[in-house]
């Protein structure tokens, strides 16, 4: 390989490597030398290195993206047991599992912990890499905002504040085997399990999910191109049923914004910036919904 390069080229990309090695063996807390990892993988990166510039096709960017994520499955092969080096925690929190109900009895977690993926809602996979359409229910602990972090990860050492009643996906998931299916086979948690024994507050939390479910909000929204903005009306009615609900479940019952999440998931609003859409408010308190590029 290095054949086909000039001598400052090959260097350069050595060099980098060095670096990239040395920065995920910090990442996943390994103490091998970044030399000794490099040379376990080598043939591998020369496969996946800058081909002649004739017969290279990726970018950049496609390029490094393959180096690391090599150099980064070799990194974490080099220790196959969790070494808490916090790269999950800061990645993503975890969502609970039927198992997981314990902790809210112990008080370990407290509703305003947590909140609810409803099922329809728009997701990040980050397998895929790609926003789809989450498929169950799910109950997940909250992250740090404008972050992946999740809360119980303090950044100032490196811990989980609850590791000895860390939830059990937590315990589960083995980064060093991302591909690892044990965690996903394991029965989500859900709002039924949680309150269908608490009365009245189901009955209000499964009329919010008939009355405005996302998938009949994607549905509408789907085809107000269709309908020339005529499903406009049905979409402001499901916003305003949201939005409605959760007033009035925190004036008369004294729930607070955070615990709302839990029992009805993010405000609906909330998700209409993945449809290219948002919502403002008129100077007399009615609504209007606008395509975000209208105000651009
Ligand atoms: S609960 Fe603890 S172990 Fe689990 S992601 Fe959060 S900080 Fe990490």
């Amino acid at each position: 390989m290095e054949a086909d390069f000039n001598k400052a080229e090959w260097s350069f990309f050595v060099t980098a490597l060095k670096e990239e090695a040395r920065d995920v063996l910090w990442k996943v807390g390994s103490t091998v030398e970044p030399e000794t990892l490099l040379k376990s993988v080598m043939q591998d990166l020369e496969e996946l290195g800058p081909k002649p510039e004739s017969e290279e096709t990726r970018t950049q960017e496609e390029i490094w993206k393959q180096v690391r994520e090599r150099l980064l499955e070799a990194a974490y092969a080099t220790r196959p047991y969790c070494v808490k080096c916090g790269e999950c925690c800061s990645n993503g929190s975890p969502t609970l599992s039927i198992d997981d109900m314990n902790l809210f009895e112990s008080r370990t977690l407290k509703p305003n912990d947590v909140f609810t993926l409803r099922k329809g809602e728009t997701v990040f996979d980050s397998r895929l890499e790609t926003s789809v359409p989450n498929e169950l229910e799910r109950i997940k602990i909250r992250e740090t905002p404008g972050e992946k972090t999740c809360i119980f990860y303090q950044k100032w050492n490196r811990e989980c504040s609850i590791y000895d009643q860390r939830p059990e996906q937590c315990r589960i998931q083995e980064c060093w085997a991302p591909n690892s299916v044990a965690y996903t086979r394991k029965s989500p948690l859900n709002r039924r399990r949680l309150f269908e024994a608490a009365g009245d507050i189901w009955k209000i939390i499964e009329k919010h999910e008939e009355r405005c479910s996302y998938e009949d909000l994607s549905r509408e929204i789907s085809r107000l191109a269709a309908t020339k903005g005529q499903t406009v009306e049905n979409i402001l009615e499901f916003l305003s049923f949201d939005h409605h609900v959760r007033e009035f479940v925190s004036e008369k019952l004294g729930i607070g914004a955070e615990t709302l999440d839990l029992l009805f998931g993010r405000p609906l609003k909330d998700s209409l910036k993945f449809y290219g859409l948002t919502l403002d408010e008129r100077k007399d308190g009615t609504f209007v919904l606008r395509l975000i590029e209208d105000q651009e």
